[in-house]
């Protein structure tokens, strides 16, 4: 028996689970961060994740982490990230983690795990030709091809959120402006309608059930999403051709409410992929962040 630790860092909280290697949940935990908040805030909401899954779970033997931002997935360091996530550039979350806890961790990019996770016991399984995209606080992106992370030279591939979509658009925090991330996020859609619609919506959920229940303003931005959704989907499949893009993020979890839409255009865009809902929410990322650090015990740091 070999049972893990995987843990999601995201914008606004910290998943873990510890999970045996079929991926079944043992135990689960997680704490609210403010990503705002910096470096070591985070670092204390990671701690105490992990430290309430080892109480219950201490024969747990090694740690996966996914974070935001670009990560060497060989070293544990974040080689970059923007400034949703301040102070977390240079980082090394391995040997943080390995110190703190004495267990190998390995680490990769969010997104990433996320595509593990759903080639491992969700959407993605059995295809080995897959992007994912992962529509949330930001927008993530993942690569596999002959059932293999591509990460890139650089540990950006799949960094699709950072890929331009509307030029001369909205700024970004990675310093362009335009990119996805400003415009399929869940914080883009409450930015965009509450500039359209004239007042504040708490969530992309607000958004998507406003325009379900027939208010211009908010529907004809939905339909907008929709449409850049299609196009970023059909960019995707021309230039990479995989079997399937699994797209997921808080945003899919209301899917029915702009699923059909979408459907309808993609098939505008003519695209081959097979383009699909992820299957396991926002358990995606820890997930695969417990696969990772499996396949990393079982010999390579990079899958
Ligand atoms: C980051 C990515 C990350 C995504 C989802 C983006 O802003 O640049 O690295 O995968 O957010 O968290
Ligand atoms: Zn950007």
């Amino acid at each position: 028996m070999m049972n893990v630790i995987g843990i999601d860092i995201g914008g606004t909280s910290v998943k873990g689970i510890v999970c045996d290697r079929e991926g079944r949940s043992l135990a689960e935990t997680k704490r609210p961060t403010d990503a705002k908040a910096g470096r070591e805030a985070i670092l204390a909401a990671v701690a105490s994740t992990v430290e309430a899954l080892l109480r219950d779970r201490p024969e747990a033997s090694a740690i996966g982490i996914g974070t935001a931002g670009r990560v060497n997935a060989e070293t544990g360091v974040v080689v970059y990230a923007t400034d949703n996530l301040p102070g977390w550039q240079g980082l090394n979350l391995k040997t943080w983690a390995e110190a703190a806890f004495g267990r190998p961790t390995f680490a990769d990019n969010d997104a990433n795990a996320a595509l593990l996770g759903e080639s491992w016991i969700g959407a993605a399984q059995s295809l080995n030709d897959v992007v994912m995209l992962t529509l949330g606080t930001g927008v993530g992106g993942a690569n596999m091809a002959g059932g293999k992370l591509i990460r890139g030279a650089n540990w950006s591939g799949g960094e699709w959120g950072h890929a331009v979509l509307v030029p001369g658009g909205a700024e970004c925090n990675c310093g362009r402006s335009g990119c996805m991330e400003q415009y399929l996020s869940g914080t883009a859609l409450v930015r965009l309608a509450s500039e359209a619609v004239g007042r504040a919506f708490p969530s992309g959920l607000d958004v998507l059930n406003a325009a379900d229940a027939g208010d211009p303003a908010a529907k004809a931005v939905v339909d907008q999403f929709v449409f850049r959704l299609a196009v970023a989907a059909g960019n995707i499949s021309n230039g990479l051709d995989p079997q399937a893009i699994v797209i997921g993020g808080g945003v899919v979890d209301a899917h029915g409410l702009w699923w059909p839409a979408f459907h309808s255009a993609l098939g505008l865009a003519g695209i081959q992929a097979d383009v699909r809902p992820a299957s396991l929410g926002n358990r995606a990322g820890m997930l695969g962040a417990a696969k990772l650090a499996l396949d990393g015990l079982s010999g390579g740091t990079v899958a």
